[in-house]
Parts: structure tokens; sequence; C-alpha cells
């Protein structure tokens, strides 16, 4: 499948038209930013681990009754996926306390929650993703309540299987980020990628970060990090 139009470019990915309107390239650049795009730098072959790492996971959560976009591996950067319009809600859910919910909330980063929780922001980076519950994505027309109730139940049973498959390679699963989608028919799928940019994870024993939290907070060893969660879960670093 050859590229055509580029769509979009993004902060970590670029986007292509294909022959087939309902497909679309997603290419995986190493670009890292943060803190809604004031920080900027580069990691070198992070474009490779987090297209390769979501390949994985994605074709995993199919088996586990997850609908998602993933269509085929191109290349090391570049993945057929089902053209999607985005829900524009991040959907966060959390197993352990960290970032903006241990700031929100004044408590130390590290708490093992007893069940685990969710949380929408509304994706828009001129507004910097404010917090949104349901109600207001309702009010505003963002998806509808059937659609959220699937959404909910999607980002869970992804929780219910990540955290497992963490576990079984030696990594917690802190919290994350899931992205969905509507297909031309209305079907909502998993989008968007699920890889150490969109997922803290710790080493089990060390509680060592192995995630994009190394580049927000200049903690070094970057790549490093990429690559060790990409030998934990697929085992061939390049
Ligand atoms: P951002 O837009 O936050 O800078 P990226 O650099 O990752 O993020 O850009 C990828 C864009 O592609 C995101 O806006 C994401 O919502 C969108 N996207 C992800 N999967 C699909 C898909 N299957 N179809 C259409 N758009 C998608
Ligand atoms: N996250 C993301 N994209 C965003 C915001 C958050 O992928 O635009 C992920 C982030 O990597 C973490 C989880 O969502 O795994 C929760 O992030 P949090 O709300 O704590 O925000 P942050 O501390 O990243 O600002």
């Amino acid at each position: 499948m050859e590229k055509a139009l580029q769509l979009y470019e993004g902060k970590a990915k670029k986007v292509f038209a294909t022959a087939d309107p309902k497909l679309c390239i997603v290419s995986y650049k190493d670009d890292a930013t943060a803190f809604n795009g004031e920080k900027k730098g580069t990691i070198m072959g992070k474009g490779i681990i987090n297209n390769r790492l979501t390949n994985r996971i994605m074709s995993l959560l199919e088996k586990e009754g997850v609908p998602t976009h993933f269509v085929r591996e191109l290349n090391d950067r570049e993945t057929l996926v089902k053209k999607v319009e985005i829900v524009p809600l991040e959907v966060i859910v959390r197993n352990i306390s960290a970032g903006s919910f241990a700031k929100r909330f004044g408590v130390d980063e590290g708490i093992v929650f007893n069940s685990p929780t969710i949380e929408f922001s509304y994706k828009n980076d001129e507004l910097g993703d404010p917090l949104m519950n349901s109600y207001h994505a309702l009010a505003l027309g963002l998806a509808t309540e059937d659609e959220i109730n699937t959404i909910v139940k999607y980002a869970f049973k992804v929780n219910n299987f990540l955290k497992a498959y963490m576990l079984e390679h030696g990594i917690e699963l802190v919290d994350f980020k899931l992205e969905f989608g509507k297909l031309s028919d209305g079907t909502i799928v998993l989008a968007d990628e699920i890889s150490p940019d969109t997922c803290r994870l710790w080493d089990v024993k060390t509680h060592e970060k192995l995630d994009k939290d190394r580049f927000r907070r200049d903690l070094g060893g970057v790549e490093d990090a990429y690559q060790e969660v990409m030998r934990r879960l697929i085992g061939d670093v390049k």
C-alpha cells in the first residue's frame, strides 16, 4: 500500500491518505514533546519502537475482543490502519498515582489504587487538554452516551489485559492514555498508539521509570528505557 497525500503531521506521528479512503498510513517519528509542546527533543529510535510495540499490543487486544484500527505493519516506522474520525477525548486509566493525578490531589506518586480510575481530557492543544467528565462530553456532542459506555468498557478491558501482560514482563502499568475513533459505519475502535510515550511503565522490582517521564523530567537514559521495554516485550532491539 502506497502513501498518498499527507493528511496531518502531529507531534509524534504523521498520517497519510492511501488509495483506499477507508485506510491510512501512520508514520512514527523520533520527535518527542512534553508539557503541551513546550519541551521538545528527539528520542533516537523511538518511532521504530513505538510502531512495533503498538502493533504487537493492538494485535493481542484484538484477540481479547477489543476492536482496533490496526491492519498491517508496513515497515519499521509505518503501519496501515483503518481511518477513523477520532473522538476528541484522551481516555486515561490509572492503577497507581503519578503525574497530574498526584499533583491535582496532593498525593505522593506510587500509591497503588484498590481499583483503577478512568478520566477524560478534551483533546484540544490550544486549551491544554483540560479535564472533562462524560456529561461535559455529552453536552458538547463529542460522543453519545452509547459511545462513552463503549469507550469506558474497552478502556478497562485494555487495562486488565495490559496490566497482566506488562507484569509478565517485569513491568508495572502505572497509567496510560488511549484514543478511540469511529469507522465510517460508526463502530468505535481503539486508535492512535500504546507505547512508552503514552503509558507510565515502572520496573516491578526497582520502580525505575521506563517511559517518557525520563524525557519529561530530564532523568537521562531515555533511549535505553524505550529499548528495555522493547526488549522485554518483543525481545529484538535494532
Ligand atoms: P498529536 O496530534 O497529539 O500531536 P500524533 O503526533 O500522535 O499526536 O499524531 C497522530 C494523530 O493521528 C493524532 O491526532 C491521532 O488522534 C490521529 N490518529 C490516530 N489514529 C488514527 C486513525 N486510525 N485515523 C485517523 N487519525 C488517527
Ligand atoms: N498522556 C499522554 N498524552 C497526553 C497526556 C497524558 O499520552 O497528552 C499519558 C501519560 O503518558 C501518562 C497518562 O497519560 O501515562 C497520564 O498522564 P497525566 O494525566 O498524569 O499527565 P502528565 O503528567 O503526563 O501531564
